[in-house]
């Protein structure tokens, strides 16, 4: 494989293509490979990548995008919290429209509560500083790759004393739902494309696992319609092979220790937890809650009346989520759903499997093409 590949050079990805095809002549079966990351989901679906690939390579999308795995539950609570006279909630533009058990923050917000939309968790610790009267709540939303910059405001709010920034985490992990997919027997992983942005932080090291207990191939991938051809290319000859070992193909930024400094502030605020992933349940240890002594800031622990969590009539987005289905398999797809008028999550981000479907792939083949419904 050519590591010096110009990035997004079309004649580079059907070079890759090519040899791709050449080594899914070994496999004499058809293998899929999972990404966990909503940018490499976007990016497969906007350079139509899977039409490339033979029919014996399948991709598809697992839980890799952080608004879609968030359960209705919590954006019942952010909803609960910010009709709360005096609270002000704050949070990434993505979470506004998903649908919660009767609404969304956006009809909350039209009804008169205070949401507000940020672009970081500092802009929302500036309006904490800039409304000492009120309650400024944080929609900790993500993976990894987030939760730094959350963990970076609160040593910011600490440091300058704002005891009104708090947060709702709803961060998780990435690891523990990739150990519950191999596991589950519904699932068929055959080899996994790892998050390069996760990985920047918690190191290639953290998915040695995926190879040492399940005998499953991965690679630690970038961006480009390159990078991830480059990746497909090496799991598919690991798997030609009968090989299983997590490669990093993205070392120009991700080291095998990760980031020291970024984990160290993590850890300063938070601590594992069990939570609950939209489609895959409750996984243990996929979670990070606050430490108790940071409670004065744990959005959590505000007492709110919460209604029984329910999921939009008829949405797929849990089987989407594990890679069960494709997008077009969903009835309401491309009809009653679309990024317009989403019905569940996964429409709503442009990270969701269902949205990157809708915007890219939706004329062009489907799930009936080269390698689709496997
Ligand atoms: S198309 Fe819409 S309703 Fe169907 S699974 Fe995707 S988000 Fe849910």
């Amino acid at each position: 494989m050519s590591a010096m590949a110009p990035y997004g050079d079309p004649a580079a990805v059907a070079a890759f293509a090519a040899r791709v095809a050449r080594s899914a002549e070994k496999l004499q079966r058809r293998v899929t490979l999972m990404e966990v990351c909503g940018t490499h989901t976007h990016a497969i679906a906007a350079a139509g990548l899977r039409r490339l690939l033979p029919e014996w390579v399948r991709l598809i999308a697992g839980p890799g995008c952080p608004v879609c795995v968030t359960p209705v539950g919590y954006v019942d609570r952010a909803e609960a919290l910010a009709r709360i006279p005096g609270t002000i909630v704050t949070t990434f533009g993505d979470l506004m429209r998903v649908p919660s058990s009767g609404g969304s923050l956006e009809r909350v917000r039209a009804e008169g509560a205070d949401v507000r939309v940020v672009y970081s968790p500092r802009d929302a610790l500036q309006i904490a500083r800039d409304n000492p009267g009120s309650t400024v709540v944080f929609l900790a939303v993500g993976f990894e790759t987030t939760t730094p910059t959350v963990a970076g405001a609160l040593a910011e709010a600490e440091a300058d004393r704002v005891p009104n920034f708090l947060i709702l985490s709803g961060h998780k992990i990435m690891p523990p739902p990739m150990r519950a997919l191999a596991r589950d027997p519904e699932v068929l992983v055959d080899a996994f494309l790892l998050p390069g942005h996760v990985s920047v932080i918690v190191g290639s090291r953290a998915f040695a696992f995926v190879a040492e207990e399940f005998a499953i191939p991965a690679a630690v991938i970038g961006f480009t319609p390159t990078d991830v051809m480059r990746g497909v290319e090496a799991l598919v000859e690991c798997l030609a092979e009968g090989k299983a070992e997590v490669i990093n193909l993205y070392s120009r930024v991700v080291k095998e220790e990760g980031n020291a400094i970024a984990q160290a502030l993590v850890d300063r605020f938070f601590v594992s937890a069990d939570v609950v992933w939209r489609g895959l349940g409750t996984i243990p240890g996929s979670g990070l809650a606050l430490r108790p002594r940071f409670a004065q800031r744990d959005a959590s622990l505000v007492e709110v009346e919460l209604p029984e969590p329910l999921e939009p009539a008829g949405c797929r987005c849990g089987e989407i989520l594990k890679g069960v289905i494709d997008p077009p398999e969903c009835p309401l797809f491309d009809g009653i759903c679309t990024p317009i008028t989403p019905v569940g999550a996964c429409m709503v981000s442009s990270e969701g499997t269902c949205a990157a479907w809708y915007r890219h792939e939706r004329f062009a083949g489907g799930s009936d093409g080269p390698g689709g419904g496997g």
